[in-house]
């Protein structure tokens, strides 16, 4: 299988069409940089595949929507995001995934950061991918491919989501004052509010705002910052980039950001 490659202006429409023509892949990898939407893109496919109505876009009011917004649908399984993913959890997916679907028409499994399997995992969900369960969904992110075992990403279908190079250009003067007065020490939480709210107007700008927030907290780790500070606000912009896959509003994604990391 060739590699398909897609710009973030591209990632939505090809997920949607692969849903709309019930034409996708078992087995994917989603790889990219940080930021470049791979997870993001994840949990909206698997959102769209577990929607009632399948029409590429997850409609918000089917009972599986639901389910999904509120993380309780018993046919989605996350695994990963940043810790060592152990053998014993990729046997308990294996034995999740041979099951019928419980709820929706398919089963969908997540794992983040896929290159954090053991080689035990890995070798562990190669038997699953030998022997695909029916009606199942498996999904893999990972920055690149070459951090996987050849094995596993010989079977999957690799979808890379590239950045369109806006992220530089967006990264101005003023973007840069305004990611520093919300990471940083003044500006009452109006000020913070009212200016969070100037990248809340969709969700790429709101993308690229995390984008930048995201670049001056890792500077700050690696410089005189106070490190747990910038450890809680990465852990939250990361959590801010899942809630705007699942199409909450930008406006709501960076008020509750502002407010959960409680900048001092
Ligand atoms: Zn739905």
């Amino acid at each position: 299988m060739d590699d398909i490659k897609l710009t973030n202006k591209e990632q939505d429409s090809y997920l949607k069409k692969q849903i709309q023509t019930g034409n996708f892949a078992s087995f994917m990898l989603f790889t990219g940089q940080e930021g470049a939407g791979k997870a993001d893109s994840a949990y909206k496919f698997a959102n769209a595949v577990l929607c009632a109505n399948q029409d590429g876009e997850p409609c918000q009011i089917c009972d599986n929507c639901k389910l999904l917004n509120s993380n309780s649908h018993p046919d989605l399984i996350c695994l990963g995001g940043g810790e060592t993913i152990k053998i014993a959890e990729i046997r308990d997916l294996q034995k999740t995934l041979y099951l019928k679907p419980y709820k929706a028409s398919h089963k969908v499994a997540i794992i983040k950061d896929a290159h954090l399997m053991t080689e035990e995992s890995a070798n562990a969900l190669l038997k699953v991918l030998e022997e695909p369960p029916k009606s199942s969904v498996i999904i893999l992110t990972s920055p690149d491919k070459a951090l996987l075992p050849e094995t596993v990403v010989s079977r999957s279908q690799v979808v890379n989501f590239g950045t369109n190079g806006d992220s530089e250009v967006f990264f101005d003067a003023e973007v840069l004052k305004d990611t520093s007065l919300i990471l940083g020490v003044g500006g009452s939480l109006y000020e913070r509010f009212s200016t969070a709210h100037k990248y809340a107007k969709d969700k790429k700008t709101a993308t690229m705002f995390l984008d930048s927030l995201e670049m001056v907290s890792r500077q700050g780790l690696l410089g005189e910052g106070n490190s747990k500070q910038n450890i809680r606000a990465l852990e939250n912009i990361q959590e801010s980039r899942r809630y705007l896959g699942r199409n909450l509003s930008g406006k709501f994604v960076l008020e509750n950001l502002i407010l959960t990391t409680n900048y001092k």
